[in-house]
């Protein structure tokens, strides 16, 4: 299933080429703004090798023990979701409530997909990842590049984003994550569109869907996040419809959904 969907993403990436970066900041409005991030020039420091995570890592590591047979120090794998400061990605005791809660929120909704035996690969930096640095707007509170999979969060704008909206920031960050988390899996499902809009709104309409997932099962380990609170999160006309779209339909219903 994973070889399958990953197949599927890699047919997509003419139009993920499109969609080099996305911002939960205005409904529909990203694509004004065409300061591309491009995920394609990136160049890491002498001796530094850009790894799959979207950071500089010391080319050649120097941690074999001199005893080691070749393969005594296989590589960790990397984890599918990951919420990093820096090289620092592990942030679930961070003491910013952001970090935390970006890291939390990625795998709670990276495992309710997984669950549907979909594998989501995203990496957020907090600040934007080396190969997918900068949103398409200054006021995004968080953006993905589905070509690297990898992206980023600011955390003045979760925060303003949360107090603008009268959301807490949990809530904020839930369904803010969702939606990046809805990019990769749209992506994946080979359903990124030349459009902008449409594909704001497909991502929109699955965090619809992990809304529902929280509130009909006990699977979550954040609880509930309600579609009223996911639509004020996700606010504007043309989202809230896609988020009650995906809130009643499936992924499927996502995949196809036009705005
Ligand atoms: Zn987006």
């Amino acid at each position: 299933m994973m070889k399958t969907v990953r197949a599927l993403g890699l047919s997509a990436v003419v139009a993920a080429l499109v969609l080099s970066g996305c911002s939960t900041a205005t409904e529909g409005r990203a694509q004004q703004d065409t300061t591309a991030t491009t995920s394609t020039a990136v160049t890491c420091p002498d001796g530094t090798v850009l790894t799959k995570i979207g950071k500089c890592d010391p080319a050649m590591t120097t941690t074999t023990s001199p005893s080691a047979s070749p393969n005594a120090n296989p590589i960790p794998a990397a984890p599918d979701v990951s919420a990093c400061d820096g090289t620092q990605c592990d942030l679930t005791t961070s003491d910013d409530e952001v970090d935390r809660l970006v890291s939390e929120a990625l795998d709670d909704v990276a495992h309710m997909w997984k669950l549907m035996n979909v594998d989501v690969h995203l990496h957020l930096y907090k600040g934007g990842a080396v190969d997918c640095p900068t949103p398409r707007r200054a006021d995004a509170t968080a953006w993905t590049c589905v070509m690297t999979n990898s992206g980023g969060w600011s955390p003045a704008e979760m925060r303003r984003w949360a107090t603008d909206h009268g959301t807490s920031l949990e809530d904020t960050v839930r369904a803010i994550v969702a939606h990046e988390i809805g990019h990769i899996v749209i992506d994946g499902f080979g359903a990124s569109s030349d459009d902008m809009v449409t594909d704001e709104t497909r991502a929109d309409c699955l965090a619809g869907g992990y809304s529902n997932w929280t509130m009909t099962t006990s699977d979550s380990a954040m609880g509930q996040l309600s579609l009223d609170t996911t639509k004020r999160v996700l606010k504007g006309p043309r989202r809230n419809a896609a988020i009650e779209a995906g809130y009643n339909g499936t992924a499927k219903t996502c995949a196809e959904y036009t705005p």
